[in-house]
């Protein structure tokens, strides 16, 4: 049977994450106090704040003080905007020029990432913000670094204020000597095209160019912005990425479901679909309630996880379903159903780092975060 005392309010159904705002606000503080003088933070908070919430994440900044947001979409600007929160949001995105209407009502800032694309935005006849981005090798969005015609074009148009101008670095998480080299590359043909653009008289906007890792390796430039999103969460992509900046940054998001069912399974029964797991023993097997449509990826069964329970690791076996998955307790005492099982986050003196998941799935810590499942409930804890 069920412990009552653990069933708390977002704590009741299946699994939840747990957010812990003092390490999110940590993360802010220690981030600007390391960025240079004059530079602010820019909270990457796309894809739900890669799976955090949002609304929360942003809500919390944003009364700290934090001005400035990036999105992916107009959808996800435009909730922001909606519940309130101010200051500048840039969409990092393609927002389709019949919706230049709506970037003008939510005060949204769009991205330009060519100069056909501000001009049919600038068609549509609503004055909006914008930044530029420039394409300095990762070949994605933005214009060509070098034909600043066409962004000097784009600064002409009557409808388009432009108040930033930016750029991506595509290796800029890696310190092998090639990659440095390729980032000094795109640094370099960022700055040449803000020099050409000067030729032409323009004055230069808002400039921006790291992300997270841009910031950890490469702490010296001297923008305007820096685009923060896995350091503001805390997390590495990686548990292996060294960087050259190290900040005491800590991890805000905790994954957490609980025990529902305890089974004695006989030695040489097997375990979950395709019997992928035979016991070698008489075992005790934990039934816990989460699973691949939660976002806990189904690349991490049969022993290439584990969670904890009471501050010991149970090896997760057999294959993830879609809404449960087992874990072996046999050797762990004092374990009851009701108990909270932590798939992400500490628990006693141990922890499961967002970073080692990922990488146990054969992923980087966003892509595993910003898949993490709708049906999760979200609790802020301060
Ligand atoms: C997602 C994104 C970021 C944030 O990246 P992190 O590595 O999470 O800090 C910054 N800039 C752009 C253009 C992005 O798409």
């Amino acid at each position: 049977m069920m412990k009552k005392a653990n069933l708390r309010a977002a704590e009741t159904d299946g699994a939840w994450i747990e957010i812990n705002l003092n390490n999110l606000k940590h993360n802010v503080k220690t981030l600007k106090s390391a960025m240079p003088q004059g530079c602010d933070l820019m909270a990457v908070v796309k894809a739900n704040a890669y799976g955090h919430g949002a609304l929360q994440i942003s809500e919390c900044i944003n009364r700290m003080g934090v001005k400035a947001f990036a999105v992916a979409s107009i959808d996800e600007g435009i909730e922001l905007r909606r519940h309130g929160i101010t200051g500048e949001i840039l969409i990092l995105g393609f927002t389709s020029p019949a919706q230049t209407r709506e970037l003008h009502k939510y005060k949204l800032t769009q991205t330009l990432i060519d100069y056909d694309y501000a001009a049919a935005l600038n068609g549509q006849g609503y004055n909006i913000k914008a930044h530029v981005k420039i394409d300095t090798g990762m070949h994605r969005l933005g214009f060509e670094s070098t034909d600043t015609e066409a962004i000097a074009k784009a600064f002409a148009l009557r409808h388009i204020e432009i108040s930033g101008i930016y750029t991506h670095l595509c290796v800029s998480d890696s310190l092998a000597a090639q990659d440095i080299d390729f980032t000094h590359t795109q640094i370099r043909r960022f700055y040449s095209s803000l020099d050409g653009l000067k030729e032409r008289g323009i004055k230069i906007p808002k400039t921006h160019i790291q992300s997270s890792y841009g910031f950890l390796n490469y702490p010296e430039l001297n923008c305007d912005y820096i685009r923060a999103g896995v350091a503001l969460y805390g997390i590495l992509s990686s548990p292996m990425n060294a960087t050259k900046l190290r900040l005491d940054l800590r991890p805000v998001l905790s994954l957490k479901s609980k025990i529902i069912l305890i089974r004695q399974v006989k030695c040489g029964e097997s375990v979950g679909y395709g019997r992928s797991f035979i016991t070698e023993k008489n075992s005790r097997i934990a039934i816990i309630s989460i699973g691949f449509a939660d976002g806990f990826p189904r690349n991490l069964s049969c022993n290439n996880s584990a969670v904890l329970i009471g501050g010991q690791r149970a090896p997760v076996v057999g294959k993830i379903c879609m809404d449960y998955l087992a874990v072996d307790i046999t050797d762990i005492d004092n374990v009851c159903a009701g108990d909270i099982a932590t798939l992400i986050g500490k628990d006693g003196n141990d922890e499961l780092c967002a970073a080692a998941v990922a990488e146990n799935a054969n992923s980087i810590t966003s892509e595993l975060l910003s898949r993490m499942g709708g049906r999760l409930k979200i609790a802020a804890k301060n």
